[in-house]
């Protein structure tokens, strides 16, 4: 099979969807891999690394589209990219189909078939392919945090984990998932004092017992939401209902009972946020101020450290790619139920319900 892997277009996005490892792999199981020139630069990856492991280098967008059996992306196509892919090519990236009418109309349109990498769930019920963004970005929120709390970025000029003498920052995080989660251990690893609200008593249960002692896990109602709002220093949205806008857990008026110059970091701003003055913003501007409290709703946060972002997305989409280039769309499928919860559509037919039932379309 063809394997091509174009730069990415959209805006702020540093990341590519094949390591120099992965192509070497796909080489070596006898396929061929087209890579566009300069497709790795924002993670740190060489042309000349591509060329090492065996990959072709071509100059353009046009060439990788037109010659590929199989296109690996990281963010869904965009506009510009719609009719450069062909009937029956294979298009393995991130999707999000239900947030883009257009989008999807373009796949149906285009004949492709899309496999999504957010709904392939493995049989223990999991998202494999969506967890290491949520790790990134769990993680990632605790370091953007810190720095907005500091005064010049309009903060309230607090250090996170104090000092001897002077009480560390109150973290509140909403919603124990992987982004939760890994905001909850970064956090404790300052030395803040780190709150996670959850719904799910199993979860909270297991957070209990796995977290360190400056973790509190509390079960997340509107009581505790609006008591910890006036403690807290930094708010961590990281909510997620599978499939659905994300629950509003913040009003706008719940604002008035936090410190002027506290912190909101909306992660779960991608499916709407859970506080209602949310809106997504972006890494060349990403925050805003409303009532004193400072928002930062970046909805790709990790495309700013598309280094890490793009090692930990290949580590899991290879051996996806792999599969279906080894044994072709249409046994791979047949194969493996974990590919087919991936498809999305398929020559010009929708065959994920959820998104079908968004925008009304025969499934
Ligand atoms: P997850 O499913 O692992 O965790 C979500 C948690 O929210 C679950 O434990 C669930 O029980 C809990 N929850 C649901 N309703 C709740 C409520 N009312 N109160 C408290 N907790 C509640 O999801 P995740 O992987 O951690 O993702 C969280 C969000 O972050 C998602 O919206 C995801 O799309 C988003 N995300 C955003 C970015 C970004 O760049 N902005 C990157 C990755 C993930």
């Amino acid at each position: 099979m063809i394997v091509g892997v174009p730069k990415e277009v959209k805006r702020d996005e540093y990341r590519i969807a094949l390591l120099p490892v992965g192509a070497e792999e796909l080489v070596r199981a006898g396929h061929k891999v087209i890579i566009e020139k300069d497709a790795g630069i924002g993670s740190g990856l060489t042309n000349e690394q591509y060329i090492e492991a065996g990959a072709i280098l071509v100059d353009t967008a046009e060439e990788v589209f037109s010659q590929a059996d199989m296109i690996l992306k990281v963010k869904e196509p965009q506009p510009e990219e719609f009719p450069l892919i062909r009937k029956g090519q294979i298009v393995f990236t991130y999707f999000h189909f239900a947030a883009s009418l257009e989008l999807t109309q373009g796949m149906i349109d285009s004949g492709a078939i899309c496999l999504a990498y957010e709904t392939l769930r493995d049989a223990r019920g999991t998202l494999p392919l969506l967890t290491p963004m949520s790790e990134v970005a769990g993680r990632m929120s605790i370091q953007e945090g810190a720095k907005y709390l500091e005064k010049p970025q309009m903060g309230q000029g607090i250090l996170l984990g104090g000092v001897p003498g002077v009480a560390p920052a109150h973290i509140t995080i909403l919603g124990g998932g992987i982004v939760g989660a890994n905001a909850a251990k970064i956090a404790a690893g300052f030395n803040a004092d780190v709150n996670i609200l959850d719904i799910n008593m199993d979860r909270l249960r297991y957070l209990d017992d796995v977290m360190p002692p400056n973790v509190n896990v509390l079960f997340s109602d509107r009581h505790v939401i609006r008591h910890q709002l006036q403690l807290a220093d930094l708010v961590i949205g990281a909510v997620l209902i599978p499939g659905a806008k994300a629950p509003m857990l913040v009003s706008r008026e719940d604002l008035s009972l936090m410190k002027p110059g506290s912190v909101i970091i909306d992660v779960a701003v991608d499916q709407g946020g859970c506080i209602e003055t949310s809106k997504p913003t972006s890494h060349s501007s990403p925050t805003y101020m409303i009532d004193d409290v400072l928002h930062y709703c970046v909805a790709n946060m990790p495309g700013a450290v598309g280094r890490t972002s793009t090692f930990a997305l290949c580590n899991v989409t290879l051996p996806w790619a792999l599969r279906v280039a080894n044994q072709g769309i249409e046994k791979s499928l047949a194969q493996s139920p974990e590919l087919q919860t991936a498809l999305n559509v398929h020559t010009g037919r929708v065959t994920n319900k959820p998104v079908a039932d968004t925008f009304d379309l025969p499934f």
